[in-house]
């Protein structure tokens, strides 16, 4: 009887988030921090009816010809908008029946896109350090923690009912197109500097080539898997702390400047979910993949040079290749541009599984002078929005 409900409660949840469709985009909206709004007299990001509606409104002022302020607005809709008060429960709530999909077999990607200081990684992790009694719990905690939570607590649930899962996690970074292992520590570098300002010119390298890169390969049943990867056994929620720290640590040491060096690179953090029931003999294989991409600001590449203006290149092309290849899913194209950048080969299996699910966050920084790649950062969430993989792939089979 068990079994019965156990199967119909899947079915009816799967069925929900089929009906949903397969790509959601969700906005977050930043509070205002500091002296951000100081001297403005209207502020360009406004929710009207926000949580009903999920609506956002961008309005731009500007000048004509004529010297008067005219002003332009740009409604946009999505799957659900969260206001600047939104607290991480309140977004976890809504994230936890995709978690669920992953303990169930579904690959999943969740994504948070947006410009450097928008609160991607608020969102996907929290503060940037969590201490080990904060994992149980603390409400700062964001995505990554709440999710490895839940999962654990739901396995042991269904233990009861004969499952015994196994989970091993990942944490790669994706830096100037080349994959790195952050639970490695990084080689020391050779040319060390010390810390000081940027240069202009952009000679001082963010660090991590001298980090051992990581090459895709593709296994004898056909999975992308990355070689040479350190994969943990993520058997408790301390195991997840360690991995956490482990990586916020190695970053560091990699980096001449922290925050520079990650708002630069995509932080890709991967749990494979395996299940068996050994009451039924039934098996699950879930891929539950928590993405923070590197910051979509267009920093103007007449103005960089040198590796400052590599790492812009590689940015651009590695957000612009994610959009292609999520625009070319939905059309069922026979080709998906995958391998046109490090990102999109390595959730290959992920993002193009006729029955993967995906989520992609739009995070906004409200502030006056972000008023413009707020608007490149939301015309590029309709885009995702305006895609559906699922119907149009099985249509057009796999390549
Ligand atoms: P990103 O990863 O996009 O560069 P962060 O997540 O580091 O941005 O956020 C930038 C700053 O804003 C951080 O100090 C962070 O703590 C704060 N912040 C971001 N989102 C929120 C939020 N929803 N509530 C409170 N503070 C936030
Ligand atoms: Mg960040």
């Amino acid at each position: 009887k068990l079994r019965k409900e156990e199967t119909l409660r899947r079915g009816l949840h799967n069925t929900i988030q089929e009906l949903k469709g397969n790509i959601r985009v969700f906005c977050r909206v930043r509070p205002l921090m500091g002296d951000e709004a100081d001297g403005a007299t209207v502020l360009p990001i406004t929710l009207p009816d926000c949580e009903e509606k999920n609506q956002i409104e961008l309005t731009q002022a500007s000048e004509n010809a004529l010297g008067r302020t005219t002003s332009k607005s740009f409604p946009f809709k999505f799957d659900r908008v969260f206001g600047s008060s939104s607290t991480q429960d309140l977004v976890f709530e809504e994230v936890s029946q995709l978690i669920q999909s992953a303990l169930d077999g579904y690959p999943v990607c969740i994504f948070a896109y947006g410009q450097t200081g928008s609160g991607k990684t608020h969102t996907m992790q929290g503060p940037d350090s969590i201490s080990a009694q904060d994992m149980d719990g603390g409400a700062s905690l964001g995505i990554i923690p709440r999710a490895v939570k839940q999962i654990y607590e739901t396995t042991s649930r269904l233990a009861e009912r004969g499952w015994e899962y196994t989970l091993e996690g990942q944490f790669l970074e994706i830096y100037n197109e080349s994959i790195q292992d952050l639970l490695v520590a990084p080689v020391a570098r050779s040319d060390k500097q010390p810390g000081g300002d940027k240069q202009p010119g952009g000679d001082k390298q963010p660090g991590g080539d001298k980090q051992a890169k990581l090459e895709l390969y593709q296994t004898s049943e056909g999975h992308t898997r990355v070689k040479n990867a350190t994969t943990v056994s993520v058997d408790s929620p301390e195991r997840v702390h360690w991995l956490l720290a482990r990586a916020a640590e190695n970053r560091t040491v990699a980096a001449t400047n922290c925050n520079e060096r990650s708002s630069r690179s995509h932080s890709v953090f991967t749990l494979y979910l395996r299940g068996r029931n050994s009451l039924t003999g039934e098996a699950s294989s879930g891929v539950l993949n928590l993405i923070d991409l590197a910051g979509s600001e267009r920093l103007s590449s007449s103005g960089s040079s040198g590796d400052r203006l590599k790492e812009t290149q590689a940015i651009n092309k590695s957000l612009a290749c994610l959009g292609d290849v999520i625009a070319a899913l939905a059309k069922g194209s026979r080709h998906i541009p995958y391998r046109n950048s490090k990102l999109t080969h390595l959730l290959q299996e992920s993002l193009g599984a006729g029955n993967s699910k995906t989520l992609m966050f739009v995070c906004v920084n409200p502030s006056p002078a972000s008023a413009q790649e707020s608007l490149c950062s939301l015309q590029f969430a309709t885009k995702v929005n305006s895609c559906q993989i699922g119907t149009a792939r099985r249509q057009a089979g796999s390549s």
